[in-house]
């Protein structure tokens, strides 16, 4: 135990960097988002500002939305038109998301922003709304001590290249799959 705290220690010690890092939530398991609502909470009460932009999402009736919205220092933009095999409209599902893309860009400008979370934002890359060299341009110049955030299934190699902390969510069990219906507080 004395060996092991030794070498956390030293870890610790040689530590020192201290700059905005890019985050990416990603796989199959449900926890993606949830985490990432997580570290709004741990960024807003050190009194960071933040602002999330979902990019799929179009529900408005989430319980992170309902509680995060009325925080001052939190811009909240759901900016999804839903699931794309659920509005068949690969048109209007590319603008929505070009829109959405375009209000993080400002962001990604903002030195005011202390977070900045895409959620669901590896689709925009999927679908191409976006292409990794404007996204890879743009987090290169943003703010110094910007975080950002990334949640997503199928985070892209060249995405994950460009992060500093990637987390996989792995599907163990999912009570989906037992038939369970979307439960409020859990699922939204
Ligand atoms: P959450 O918002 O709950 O953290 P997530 O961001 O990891 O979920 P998404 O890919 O955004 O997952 O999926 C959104 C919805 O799909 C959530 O209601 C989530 O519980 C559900 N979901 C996630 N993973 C699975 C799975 N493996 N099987 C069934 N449903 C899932
Ligand atoms: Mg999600």
């Amino acid at each position: 135990m004395q060996r092991k705290k030794a070498v956390v220690d030293a870890h610790i010690e040689a530590a020192r960097v201290s700059r905005g890092l890019l985050l990416i939530h990603t796989g199959n398991g449900k926890g993606k988002s949830t985490a990432a609502f997580g570290l709004l909470a741990r960024a807003l009460g050190h009194g960071k500002r933040a602002a999330v932009i979902q990019f799929i999402k179009s529900r408005s009736d989430t319980g992170e939305e309902a509680f995060f919205r009325q925080h001052a220092s939190l811009q909240w933009h759901v900016m999804g038109d839903g699931f794309t095999w659920e509005t068949q409209d690969a048109e209007s599902d590319r603008k929505s998301g070009r829109a959405a893309w375009e209000q993080a860009y400002r962001y990604l400008q903002d030195p005011a922003i202390d977070l900045l979370i895409l959620d669901e934002f590896t689709y925009a890359l999927k679908y191409g709304w976006v292409s990794i060299e404007e996204v890879a341009e743009a987090l290169g110049v943003r703010p110094a001590m910007q975080h950002v955030v990334v949640t997503g299934r199928a985070a892209p190699p060249s995405l994950i290249a460009l992060a500093d902390t990637v987390s996989e969510c792995q599907p163990i069990k999912h009570a989906f799959a037992a038939g369970v219906e979307a439960m409020p507080g859990i699922e939204f």
